[in-house]
């Protein structure tokens, strides 16, 4: 039986959930062509049985290292692909996992399709956005076993009742090794996973006014801050928040774009948003042809009242 392989994402000791979207899609796609499912965690974790059975694993191996090292996870992540002749390897296209695919691909001597957004069982063939976001192209890989990242908020957990089997695992070490991580979101969900986002853009005047989008954030159940880059280059907010072509890519459910214009570099990163909500005060803003809403109006008026509005409903 072929097995399709996924990289478990590891951040403080516990799997990402964004490693669960995986999960579903190579559940998909074993359950096409009959393959199990074998989720990696290079490091260790507490890693549920139940929990990432439910996702869609078969087996869960769950490494020695301590740390994440980079080239030792890909050396990692190879060696058990060989060894349970994986057809596929899935990872998200997180930033580690766009560190790791091409290693991984590397080691495997094969390619790799990078970011992608629907897979189709027959090939498998990779669907993944291009000319930022303007293009989607299919790819296939022909060089035996394919590697693909997926972007996150694309595909779902299985969803169903069963028990993964927990095993342990060697990890090979590597030559460099992640000591810290030092995250400045504030509790936050990272953008690039979030279920809804509000960014905010260079309209809203400075960083001093940046605690009226967070009262929004805090009044809706794992909002995340996204910002532009006009504003990240300006200082006011962290690269790590960035959304668009040179900072992270997001789809959410929902997407707030606040006193942000709507160049092609910010659509690159959140044009596939499933609810766009732009707030602007010029009607001619080109973000309002790409929202599912549009209000015209200053920011600093409308998002005190948002937040008001959204704190009565109770969310949290
Ligand atoms: C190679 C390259 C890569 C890039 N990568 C990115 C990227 O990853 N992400 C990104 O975002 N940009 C990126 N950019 C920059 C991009 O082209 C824009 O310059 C940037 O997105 C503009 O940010 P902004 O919308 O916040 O600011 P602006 O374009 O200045 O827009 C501000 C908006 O706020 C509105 N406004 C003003 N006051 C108010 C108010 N009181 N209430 C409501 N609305 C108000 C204005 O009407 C305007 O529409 C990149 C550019 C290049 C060349």
């Amino acid at each position: 039986m072929s097995t399709i392989l996924v990289v478990l994402e590891v951040r403080d000791g516990s799997v990402r959930p964004v490693s669960h979207e995986v999960l579903g899609a190579a559940r998909a796609l074993a359950d096409e062509s009959g393959a199990s499912v074998i989720a990696l965690a290079t490091e260790t974790c507490a890693a549920d049985a139940a929990h990432l059975g439910a996702a869609g694993a078969d087996r869960v191996l769950v490494g020695a290292a301590e740390r994440h090292s980079p080239d030792g996870a890909a050396a990692t992540v190879a060696r058990v692909a060989k060894e349970n002749g994986a057809s596929c390897v899935l990872l998200a296209a997180t930033a580690r996992g766009r560190d790791q695919q091409g290693r991984i691909a590397a080691l495997l001597d094969t390619g790799f399709a990078s970011d992608c957004v629907a897979i189709d069982a027959k090939g498998p063939v990779f669907t993944r956005p291009v000319f930022a976001g303007k293009a989607l192209i299919k790819v296939q890989i022909h060089a035996g076993v394919a590697v693909a990242s997926l972007r996150a908020n694309h595909f779902a957990p299985a969803g169903r009742t069963a028990e993964a089997v927990i095993e342990s695992c060697s990890s090979e070490s590597g030559k460099s090794e992640v000591v810290e991580i030092s995250a400045k979101s504030a509790g936050r969900p990272d953008v690039a996973e979030a279920a809804r986002v509000i960014s905010g853009g260079r309209g809203l005047g400075g960083p001093e006014n940046w605690h009226l989008l967070e009262k929004v954030a805090d009044a809706v159940p794992g909002m995340a801050l996204g910002a532009s880059r006009a504003v990240v280059d300006a200082g006011w907010r962290p690269h790590g928040e960035q959304v668009g072509q040179t900072g992270k890519t997001v789809s959410p459910e929902l997407y707030f774009a606040v006193g942000i214009s709507g160049a092609i570099q910010h659509l690159a990163g959140m044009s596939s948003s499933k609810v766009i909500v732009a707030i602007n005060r010029d009607k001619e803003a080109p973000i309002f042809q790409h929202a599912t809403y549009g209000v015209v109006g200053d920011a600093l008026e409308i998002l005190p009242a948002l937040a008001d509005e959204l704190q009565k409903l109770g969310l949290q």
